[in-house]
């Protein structure tokens, strides 16, 4: 038996498994992706299944996270905290499976009515058991290895969500359990701190592979001014010891009630826990996440099924490390591995130079990725991105896919040459150039450059811009390429022949695009002045401008102290726009653009009279009942008001229409004042304050 070829496997996998679960619990460093880890523990979970005999206490399979770190006090679990066992089966079949065995479990009759279960997120951070005695925070800490964490107190106490004191309804001893995790955003802007600091040469400092791994470097970070700096949040979704009911402590019939009441006493809980009867609502709710979860403002990598009765869940109770009354439901994967075939550099609107590593087709994140960006230099070579390596792909939300990490496997391999930005544009061949502090390469060929010229094009026909409707990538690249449009006011001196003579154009097209230009002519001062794609100049910007000045000309002889006068303008932007007005090719492009036709009503400068919403920030979710997105975010901006596009405790207003989601979840997390459409046209009326 010994020499039996699945043993030899077995043995294998036990070696890689624990090498992985290492790096990942106890370094934080994982190589590779968890759809990779996860593929070779279920292979594991086969093989034992087939030989149960081969089963060992030391067996990844029968294991919890990793051993606490040293350099932690630790910290014995009151109640241990355990694994839940995973439904890979991302398709109806995984609940389906569930609750069968949960049904066979207690062994209930086809003709026996359904069983009541809660659905959750299950958020992809880090398990956090928070101790309490009389209500005073006195202990966090890590899963550890299910008996045993790590205290990390220190650290958690700066976690603004997290109440350091509880109401004096709570039980005298109270584990709060839940995960600490970082929302995208916080860990995107964190990224980019970090990019900026390794760019200016600090030593030490990396970027973050994944939020999960970002939560979980700064909860396990020895420095708690460094944990402070790293935004973390939680979520609460289970209890640890609590005062028996006998001595006074709470008493819940279910798994739901327990939720609320954890709300009830201060804790954040996911808005979106429901409560579905049977497979097919587990089924519909696991359908309904997935839909949504690309806008969810944090990471989850699939739903958790609980059995809400606390009796059943007793009843049911637990097989070696996971209980048997919950699963963990997953979703497609948003990390994955694949080759690269070939770094690539692509020329932005304003010059800036992106190496795109060209990839192997990968299915991530719900689609087909097939490239991914490197960022810039610095970041390709630190993470030394070749071509031929196999590297770890992130695609989640809307972000753009990125690679994050190379993984090198165990053996010494011949790898390609190290990579290098070129020192000109592939487009152009301009010089390209990286300024003093910058992370960024730009091509220097401005306009001259067709690339640079095919993303102004297409900025300008934007549709929040002086929109060209149809006027899209393929057309404005074939335009280019052809050499017919050359400025953008070109575009308007094209005319129906010369259109309709561009391959696979049919006549209509062409006629829709020549009415499409006609149209666009007719615009407005903030619209066209975003359209001319002035660096650091974005649509908001551009309306303050517009607001301030009343009229272009005004804009273009300002001077930079004038510009400085303007709500938003920083010195970097004043300069911006005056360098870009300085310039008499810039200002050829306007006086020509007027001349074929493009007006727009201008005003007089803005006497700084208050208005209703100034110093008021808002942000919109949800579909109204009689405004569209953009015609709000133009009443409320022009009276005064700041739209943003993420809920923070400096917002003061959140309009929700239909469909609200995680923004509304967050206002209603945080505290912020929730109105609808009818509420906020009240708001525009006010007298100014
Ligand atoms: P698990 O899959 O056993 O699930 C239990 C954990 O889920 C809990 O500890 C808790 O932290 C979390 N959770 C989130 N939402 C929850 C909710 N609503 N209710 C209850 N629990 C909730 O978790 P695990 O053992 O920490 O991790 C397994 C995961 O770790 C797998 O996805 C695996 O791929 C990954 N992993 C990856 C590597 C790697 O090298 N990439 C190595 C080891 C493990």
């Amino acid at each position: 038996m010994a020499n039996h070829p699945d043993r030899a496997r077995l043995q294998t996998l036990h070696e890689t498994l624990h090498r992985y679960a290492h790096q990942y619990y106890v370094l934080d460093e994982p190589t590779v992706p968890d759809a990779e880890y996860d593929r070779l523990f279920q292979e594991l979970q086969a093989l034992e299944a087939a030989h149960p005999e081969w089963v060992t206490p030391d067996s990844p399979t029968q294991r919890v996270g990793g051993k606490p770190l040293d350099q932690f006090a630790s910290v014995r679990h009151a109640v241990p905290m355990l694994s839940i066992r995973t439904e890979t089966d991302t398709e109806a079949s995984g609940a389906q499976n569930f609750d069968a065995r949960v049904r066979k479990e207690l062994v209930l009759a086809e003709t026996d009515p359904p069983v009541e279960y809660v659905a959750e997120l299950k958020f992809d951070g880090l398990a956090m058991n928070l101790r309490y005695e009389q209500g005073v925070l006195v202990q966090a800490a890590t899963r550890g290895d299910g008996e045993t964490g790590e205290d990390v107190t220190q650290n958690i106490r700066t976690i603004g969500q997290i109440p350091l004191r509880l109401s004096t309804e709570a039980p005298a001893v109270l584990e709060v359990r839940g995960e600490v995790y970082m929302r995208r955003d916080d860990f995107e802007a964190l990224n980019e701190r970090q990019r900026a600091r390794i760019a200016a040469g600090e030593k030490g400092e990396k970027t973050f592979v994944n939020p999960r791994n970002a939560a979980a470097g700064a909860v396990r970070q020895l420095d708690p001014g460094i944990a402070a700096q790293r935004p973390l949040s939680f979520f609460a979704y289970g209890l640890g010891e609590v005062t028996p009911v006998e001595q006074g402590g709470p008493a819940f019939g279910t798994h739901y009630d327990m939720l609320q009441t954890l709300k009830h006493w201060g804790f954040p809980v996911a808005a979106l826990v429901a409560i579905a009867n049977g497979a097919p609502e587990l089924v519909a709710y696991h359908q309904r996440i997935g839909q949504t979860r690309d806008q969810l403002p944090f990471d989850i990598d699939g739903v958790v099924y609980k059995v809400n009765s606390l009796a059943l869940q007793q009843r049911l109770g637990f097989v070696s490390r996971e209980p048997r009354w919950a699963v963990a439901h997953k979703y497609p994967a948003q990390e994955q591995m694949t080759t690269v075939l070939g770094i690539d550099i692509q020329v932005g609107r304003t010059g800036k130079l992106t190496p795109v590593a060209k990839l192997a087709p990968v299915f991530v994140g719900g689609v087909t990725v097939t490239n991914a960006t490197l960022h810039n230099e610095d970041e390709a070579r630190r993470k030394d991105v070749r071509i031929g390596d196999t590297v770890v792909v992130r695609r989640a939300g809307d972000v753009i896919p990125e690679v994050v990490s190379v993984v090198l496997p165990a053996e010494t391999v011949e790898r390609g040459a190290e990579f290098t930005m070129p020192r000109i544009c592939p487009v152009c061949g301009s010089a390209a150039v990286r300024e003093e502090g910058e992370a960024d390469y730009r091509c220097t060929g401005g306009l001259f450059c067709s690339a640079q010229r095919k993303q102004a094009i297409l900025h300008f026909a934007h549709r929040r811009a002086v929109e060209v409707e149809g006027l899209g990538d393929k057309l404005v690249e074939q335009m280019v390429d052809a050499g017919i449009v050359k400025t953008l006011p070109d575009l308007y001196r094209l005319g129906f022949t010369a259109l309709a003579a561009l391959d696979r154009m049919a006549e209509k097209s062409a006629q829709n695009i020549v009415d499409a230009l006609e149209k666009s002519k007719q615009t407005t001062l903030p619209r066209f002045l975003f359209g001319l794609g002035i660096r650091h100049v974005g649509e908001s910007t551009a309306k303050a401008l517009a607001r301030h000045f009343g009229k272009l000309d005004a804009i273009m002889d300002a001077t930079v102290e004038q510009l400085l006068e303007v709500a938003d303008v920083g010195p970097i932007v004043a300069e911006s726009i005056h360098t870009f007005f300085a310039q008499a090719h810039n200002r050829e492009v306007v006086e020509q653009l007027r001349a074929c036709g493009l007006t727009w009503e201008e005003g007089e400068p803005a006497v700084q009279v208050p208005k209703p919403l100034t110093g008021k920030t808002f942000v919109l979710t949800g579909t109204f009942p009689t405004l569209g997105r953009d015609q709000a975010k133009d009443l409320l901006e022009a009276a005064g008001a700041k739209v943003s596009g993420s809920v923070s405790k400096k917002t003061d207003y959140v309009v929700a229409g239909a469909e609200a989601g995680s923004k509304l979840e967050k206002a209603q997390m945080l505290g912020v004042a929730v109105i609808d459409e009818a509420a906020m046209l009240a708001l525009l009326q006010a007298p100014p304050q």
